[in-house]
């Protein structure tokens, strides 16, 4: 019987892996522009951080989580918890007062499979630690929308305040009695919710829901002063950055972590599945979780909703990674010799393939072309006997025959230098 990968779990082959490849480049790039430093944390971590950090009460704890029950492990969700528990742990805050920190990986949350939404999913993550100020809020949500739009993804941030332990809680009983008001015709999920968690009720994407809060009113005309101030900057650094975004003041994000600025970049391409990054404030949380009174905020960007969006535009073009050059041996006293001289040019940094099954000719250079090779050297027997072979230029066909290899225009992407393959040639031959 054939074994198959488990439902909502999903190989990446070649022919699509190239795009996640794309899509990596182009993050670790823009990363790095903004002077973030990559880190890297385990994908097993104690249950209880993810029950700390995105609270007990929230769908991915109460529902979506894989847990080791008896083992009391489980594998993380989302990157936020792990990361703050490694900055934790290795003192990062001593070592730089704010931390600009990057993570890519696969998370992992029981769901309904369906189309952009997996049970092993991978995301981009980003966070800043250390620093309040309401630029880096903007800063952050500039990144993120530099990011989608270097790869062609047309979203709209969208973007609200929760507030923080000074008004929220005061604000929580105005909604719990519109909420309870209505309480009978939310859906069920709600219905629960309007005890455990009725913010949540808020942004329930049910229309039902949405028809009963639409009246409802919205935290950002309770905001503290502080938190109206920090709004307010954080929109002006938005502005002067000329990052398009508006205000949607239904936003409660399905973490409790979150203070203050929330976001969600959003798109009408994919469905319901219309999120296809969020993130936010988290000013108490590295405390909460036995660190040092350190604020943070960041954002995690799906990325099979990106390679999906990608795919679905028809001028997206994956580019194969091709290979320099392809050596063809024709037969066995070839085949020796290119065996040694492709591993040569291997050492020299070329991107090398030869065959080794003996085959004619013509299926080698069906073969080169499969790989996608820039060049062929074409070593005969005869050949190999006069030190001469053949180059071929797999672009424009030309030929070139013995030791004066031609003027080497190298692929687009990676260039062997013509020196690199003389010297290779030179050394080996004779
Ligand atoms: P959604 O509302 O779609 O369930 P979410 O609020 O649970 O999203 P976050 O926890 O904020 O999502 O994660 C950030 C991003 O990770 C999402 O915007 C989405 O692109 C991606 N993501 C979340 N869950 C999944 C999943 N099960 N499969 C694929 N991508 C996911
Ligand atoms: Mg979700």
């Amino acid at each position: 019987m054939k074994i198959t990968a488990l439902n909502g779990f999903k190989d990446i082959v070649p022919g699509e892996v190239e795009l996640w490849q794309q899509v990596e480049d182009t993050a670790r790039d823009i990363f790095a522009r903004f002077n973030f430093s990559e880190i890297r944390m385990p994908i097993l971590e104690k249950t209880d951080l993810f029950a700390r950090s995105i609270g007990e009460a929230t769908d991915i704890v109460e529902k979506e989580m894989y847990t080791f029950v008896d083992k009391q492990i489980t594998m993380r969700p989302e990157a936020t918890a792990s990361l703050l528990r490694a900055y934790i742990q290795h003192g990062l805050h001593v070592q730089k007062p704010v931390q600009r920190l990057f993570t890519i990986g696969p998370m992992f949350r029981h769901e309904r499979p369906q189309k952009g939404r997996l049970r092993q999913f991978h995301q981009m993550d980003a966070e800043v630690l250390g620093t309040p100020n309401p630029r880096v809020d903007a800063e952050v949500m500039a990144m993120g929308a530099m990011l989608l739009k270097e790869l062609g993804i047309n979203v709209s941030l969208e973007m609200n305040s929760l507030g923080c332990p000074v008004c929220r809680p005061g604000f929580r009983e105005t909604p719990l009695t519109f909420i309870e008001d209505r309480k009978d015709a939310l859906c069920d999920d709600c219905a629960r919710r309007s005890k455990t968690n009725p913010l949540r009720v808020l942004d329930c994407k049910n229309p039902k829901c949405r028809e009963q809060v639409e009246e409802a009113p919205s935290i950002l005309e309770h905001l503290c002063n502080d938190c109206d101030e920090h709004f307010e900057a954080v929109q002006k650094g938005l502005q002067q950055l000329g990052v398009q975004y508006s205000l949607n003041k239904f936003m409660v994000r399905g973490l409790d972590y979150y203070t203050r600025t929330t976001f969600e970049f959003i798109t009408k391409d994919l469905g319901a599945q219309a999120a296809v990054g969020a993130g936010g404030r988290y000013d108490g949380l590295v405390e909460k979780l036995g660190g040092p009174k350190v604020p943070g905020i960041g954002f995690a960007i799906g990325m099979e909703r990106l390679v999906l969006l990608l795919q679905q535009q028809e001028e997206t073009e994956i580019e194969p990674n091709g290979i320099d050059i392809f050596v063809a041996g024709l037969g066995e006293k070839a085949s020796e010799f290119a065996f040694s001289l492709v591993h040569s040019l291997r050492q020299q940094g070329m991107h090398t393939a030869m065959d080794h099954e003996g085959r004619s000719l013509k299926s080698q250079m069906k073969q080169a072309n499969k790989v996608h090779a820039g060049y062929v050297l074409i070593i005969g027997e005869n050949e190999l006997d006069q030190g001469q072979a053949m180059l071929r230029n797999m672009e424009n066909l030309a030929t070139s025959h013995g030791w004066r290899w031609p003027g080497y225009q190298g692929r687009r992407r990676r260039c062997p230098s013509r020196a690199a393959l003389f010297c290779a040639g030179f050394k080996l031959w004779k």
